[in-house]
């Protein structure tokens, strides 16, 4: 069983258009549900502007509030206001050096486009000493990866789809390895005849059965031609029977509600 401070997890969200009300922070709602699920308690959620004095307060803030996890979403591309990662080092005392993995990925990225590496370029390889990048296969920026005095501390991208493409390919298996002992159950359905735009409601209502509950759409098919929709539920609670019980109920919400807007809903094995 995992102490306390290892489950605990600091969210920090780095970018001043947050805090000027222009984004609505969804990185911090989109991972706190997932470290939820996951068994993880999500202690505290720091927003900060692109300064580094506060960006570097706020991993201060999570180390002095025993957070054993770190996870920061925004300013990891290549201009000078993106500085999380040199602010996160200065908040571990750690020097930044370049980082050789991080640089071919970078590289590679940019001379598949047929572009140069400029210092700009060469600045998102800047990593804290002794962390890894994350590869980044929807932007640019890879993500970091620290693991400093028992913290395990994670620097994500702002965009949405990069920040959740690099955690679920990277982050979540980790997490889910040397998390809390929890259960979590399944289930995919297979919807056909309405197109994902008309189905988000039901999804919603869906994800609403519980703070554990997770419902993914994969489109397949024409979105306005043949709708097909793959749906991933998945629950996690301390016992096998309350998982799944979890997913049973957003199921029926999900079969009922589809079945109302004209779909045929079937169960499948997997996606
Ligand atoms: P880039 O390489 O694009 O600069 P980045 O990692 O530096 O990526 P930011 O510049 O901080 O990320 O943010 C890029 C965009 O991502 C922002 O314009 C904003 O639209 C979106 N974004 C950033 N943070 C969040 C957040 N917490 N929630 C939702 N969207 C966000
Ligand atoms: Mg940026």
């Amino acid at each position: 069983m995992l102490d306390r401070s290892s489950r605990r997890v600091a969210l920090i969200s780095v970018g001043n258009e947050l805090l000027i009300g222009k984004t609505v922070n969804t990185n911090h709602s989109w991972l706190a549900r997932r470290l939820t699920i996951l068994g993880y308690e999500v202690k505290v959620g720091l927003t900060v502007r692109d300064i580094c004095g506060d960006i570097e307060w706020a991993f201060r803030t999570a180390i002095e509030l025993d957070c054993g996890v770190v996870i920061s979403t925004g300013g990891l591309g290549p201009t000078f206001d993106d500085m999380t990662v040199a602010c996160m080092a200065r908040a571990f005392g750690l020097p930044l050096v370049k980082n050789e993995e991080a640089l071919r990925m970078i590289e590679e990225k940019y001379s598949a486009k047929g572009l140069p590496l400029t210092e700009h370029r060469v600045k998102m390889a800047m990593l804290p000493e002794g962390s890894r990048p994350l590869p980044n296969r929807v932007g640019t920026a890879p993500g970091m990866l620290l693991e400093h005095r028992g913290i395990l501390a994670i620097a994500l991208p702002g965009v949405p789809a990069e920040m959740k493409a690099i955690f679920e390919d990277h982050v979540e298996p980790i997490l889910r390895e040397r998390g809390p002992h929890i259960h979590i159950a399944e289930k995919f359905l297979r919807s056909v005849g309405v197109p994902e735009s008309s189905a988000a409601p039901v999804i919603d209502r869906a994800m609403k059965v519980s703070p554990r509950v997770y419902v993914k759409s994969h489109p397949a098919g024409g979105e306005l031609t043949m709708p097909v929709l793959k749906i991933h539920i998945q629950a996690s609670a301390d016992s096998v029977e309350e998982a799944r019980g979890i997913v049973e109920r957003a199921a029926e919400v999900l079969r009922t509600g589809l079945i109302k807007l004209g779909a045929r809903v079937e169960e499948v094995s997997k996606l």
